[in-house]
């Protein structure tokens, strides 16, 4: 099937209107949403990875993929799911300060994670679900909680070890599924190359083994789907949450060796981001002191710069400290352990952008996009899906032309 118009919100809603049969005969399009973690938007380029390249060839590619800011899982696999800011959806960072769930969000934390309070915003999968469109999910940030009251149809709790192969054959079964029962949307993760990158660097031959296994799993996915009696109606999208920036032991600050303990009230964070709840009246001093040392920049949350668009959460504290593009900061004494790769720097920073690749018959065939933000992502499946969108941070006019049938 071919895309062929760009809805008009009145149509759409008409179209809801018998959107609870909309799986009883057949469905017309599919979308497989795959992330793997911190595949920088060179990656491809730098190693040998033939199933990305065939994907370019015969769909959509993007120059690069611009994750928001902080440049961290959490944040941005729920920016890819809800189209919003982090600012807007409430994830501002891997761990965080909650002030209305009286609690620090961890992602090492089932409570947390599986609080549907925690997270703000509708999911594509939530507006799939909503619209009778089914979904499932082999993990996504997000996908553990009843947002708005809805898991997806289908859906794992986090488990790093289960074999990438495997994952990919559920997807599989899934697609297989009777199409009263079958999902018209998949989430798919996997957790790699951004443990790697993070122990060897993003520009290093371990990091390119890891890189090209990943490509055969895509190649194995990709084959899986063209095999299904459908499988030209999956519309597969392969994209990742941040890139990677190299780091050195010599390029380390100690936090506590620049601000006094006595200034802060809680500091929650990872390196290279800190969010800073300072002592009333210690504001100023935290900024002015860590913006006096090379490797560090930090903001009162109103002098934030624009583009982060950031700090403006009601969990957002005072401060917001981060390190400069190689450099690392933390509370450690050691500065042995800042080695190999890091992200969660400013997202204009190059190295932190990331890919997305896409084939199926929604897309423009063998064609290169220019630069766009995750935040536009939702707005492209709810597109591809016919469904009513929630509202977003995105905007379809950056990325319509990467339809078959867009302008
Ligand atoms: P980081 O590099 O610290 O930003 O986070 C990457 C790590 O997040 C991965 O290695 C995974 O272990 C973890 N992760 C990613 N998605 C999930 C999830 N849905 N639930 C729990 N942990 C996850
Ligand atoms: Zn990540
Ligand atoms: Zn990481």
């Amino acid at each position: 099937m071919r895309i062929s118009r760009y809805l008009p919100m009145a149509l759409v809603l008409l179209t809801c209107i018998s959107c609870k049969n909309r799986q009883t005969e057949t469905l017309e399009t599919y979308v497989v949403m795959v992330s793997f973690d911190g595949f920088r938007w060179d990656y491809a380029d730098l190693y040998n990875t033939p199933n990305f390249e065939e994907m370019a060839s015969n769909g959509v590619k993007a120059e690069r993929l611009i994750p928001s800011f902080p440049t961290k899982t959490f944040p941005n696999h729920y920016s890819l799911a809800t189209g919003l800011y982090p600012d807007n959806h409430g994830i501002i960072n891997n761990s965080f300060y909650a002030p209305d769930l009286d609690g620090i969000y961890r992602i090492g934390d089932r409570d947390m994670v599986s609080n549907p309070d925690a997270y703000f915003g509708e999911p594509i999968w939530v507006t799939a679900e909503e619209q009778g469109v089914k979904s499932a999910s082999y993990y996504w940030v997000g996908s553990e909680a009843p947002i708005k009251g809805s898991y997806p149809s289908y859906w794992k709790k986090y488990d790093g070890s289960v074999p990438y192969m495997d994952r990919v054959d559920q997807v599989i079964e899934w697609l297989k599924l009777p199409v009263q029962k079958r999902p018209g949307l998949i989430t798919l993760y996997f957790d790699e190359p951004d443990g790697t990158g993070h122990e060897y660097g993003p520009v290093h031959d371990t990091t390119g083994e890891v890189v090209e296994y990943l490509d055969s799993v895509l190649g194995y996915l990709r084959s899986e789907i063209a095999a299904l009696e459908y499988g030209d109606r999956v519309n597969l999208i392969v994209l990742s949450d941040h890139g990677m920036g190299p780091i050195y032991p010599d390029r380390y600050v100690n936090l506590y060796d620049v601000i006094n303990e006595e200034w802060i009230e809680m500091i929650v964070g990872g390196n290279p981001v800190y969010l800073v709840d300072a002592v009333d009246g210690f504001e100023a001093s935290v900024t002015s002191a860590l913006n006096g040392v090379v490797g560090v920049s930090s903001w009162q949350k109103d002098d934030i710069p624009e583009h982060f668009h950031y700090g403006n959460s009601p969990r957002f504290p005072d401060i917001l400290v981060v390190a400069d593009s190689t450099w690392s900061i933390g509370n450690r004494t050691d500065a042995s352990g800042y080695a190999g790769g890091a992200h969660g720097y400013d997202n204009a920073f190059t190295d932190m952008h990331t890919i997305f690749f896409a084939d199926g018959p929604a897309f423009k065939d063998g064609y290169t996009h220019p630069v766009f933000p995750n935040v536009d992502v939702y707005g492209i499946i709810a597109y591809i899906l016919e469904l009513d969108p929630a509202a977003t941070d995105g905007d379809m006019e950056r990325v319509k032309g990467m339809f078959s049938e867009g302008d």
